[in-house]
């Protein structure tokens, strides 16, 4: 095991949500449900679940966008949620964000030059003309054109936004980004040139990525450790090829199953899950999942299932992972 760079810790993010407007009764979302996974130095951990896993306010929570309920998050082995503002501040630096869509993350009234170079002014990394060396060098080093400078995002494809984002993100030198969904919002001819690029970036700059994603074609392309969300919870957790080869959670089998197989040879048996993701405002008792797993008995209603580790390195919170 290489050291971690990234260590979260019985993280929880609940929202409190009044009933009405004059009522002092409360619902409480469980977003993020005591959550703990660790992240090496120059790794890529894919987040993945559905909609309303809690994975995008997972990764928010980690960059400590939004405070935590409960736990710690560990970076360089320094709690950052213990941090005061202005070292928060500092901090920010090494640990970046690029978000789902390109076309409303970006700042309309700024032109390209002056997105990129916000975050070398704010950190006070670069000044005057070596900035805007600074910013022309990154442009063309994720692919834009330094004439385009003085231009606005709107004059862009959905792809080069996107890239303008990646500048962004990279201009600081952080050590750890986010990846929130960065292609979904993309032509399927546009993906996979922008995961290459991530890949390159990764490689140059020795980063460490948290890659959310709801398609485990793209997790599986760009990612060494995978993690499963359901309902707040991690469901199952492995490396890569173990978790495509032996998944061990009927949720991870069902979204594995939705993956078309290149091989033609290869068959795969879809499994299609019944119902909706509950609400979680009203999460089912015992196991999350158990009013949509085929395998589901008394026991998984009863009795939350305890995330263990089955094989080393391969987690699964399941009572009949044996068995199934
Ligand atoms: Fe299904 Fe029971 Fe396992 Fe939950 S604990 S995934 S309901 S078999």
């Amino acid at each position: 095991m290489g050291e971690s760079i990234v260590e979260v810790r019985n993280v929880k993010k609940y929202f409190f949500l009044r009933k009405g407007l004059f009522s002092r009764k409360q619902d409480v979302v469980r977003a993020v449900d005591d959550v703990s996974f660790e992240i090496e130095q120059g790794m890529t951990v894919g987040l993945v679940g559905e909609s309303g896993s809690g994975k995008t306010t997972l990764g928010r929570v980690i960059l400590r966008l939004l405070e935590p309920t409960d736990g710690k998050v560990l970076f360089n082995g320094v709690d950052i949620f213990s941090l005061s503002r202005m070292e928060m501040r500092k901090l920010r630096r090494r640990m970046q964000i690029i978000f789902q869509d390109p076309f409303t993350s970006l700042n309309p009234r700024m032109t390209v030059g002056d997105i990129i170079a916000e975050p070398l002014k704010i950190h006070r990394i670069v000044r005057g003309r070596e900035l805007k060396e600074r910013v022309i060098d990154i442009m063309e080093r994720v692919g834009l054109r330094g004439s385009d400078y003085n231009r606005y995002p709107h004059e862009f494809s959905g792809g080069q936004r996107q890239r303008i984002g990646i500048a962004r993100a990279i201009a600081p030198v952080p050590e750890f980004i986010v990846a929130d969904e960065p292609v979904s919002a993309l032509d399927v001819s546009i993906q996979a040139q922008i995961l290459n690029l991530l890949i390159e970036l990764q490689k140059e700059y020795k980063l460490t990525y948290l890659f959310i994603s709801h398609d485990l074609r793209i997790v599986r392309y760009v990612c060494d450790e995978i993690v499963v969300m359901y309902l707040g919870k991690i469901v199952e957790r492995a490396e890569k090829d173990e978790l495509f080869s032996n998944p061990l959670h009927p949720y991870t089998r069902a979204l594995l199953s939705a993956v078309p197989v290149v091989d033609p040879q290869t068959k795969r048996r879809r499994i299609i899950l019944s119902g909706e993701v509950p609400s979680p405002i009203n999460i089912p008792s015992g196991c999350s999942f158990h009013p949509r797993c085929p395998y589901v008995e008394n026991v998984c209603k009863e009795l939350v299932p305890e995330l263990r580790e089955i094989k080393p390195g391969h987690f699964v919170s399941c009572h009949l992972a044996e068995k199934i």
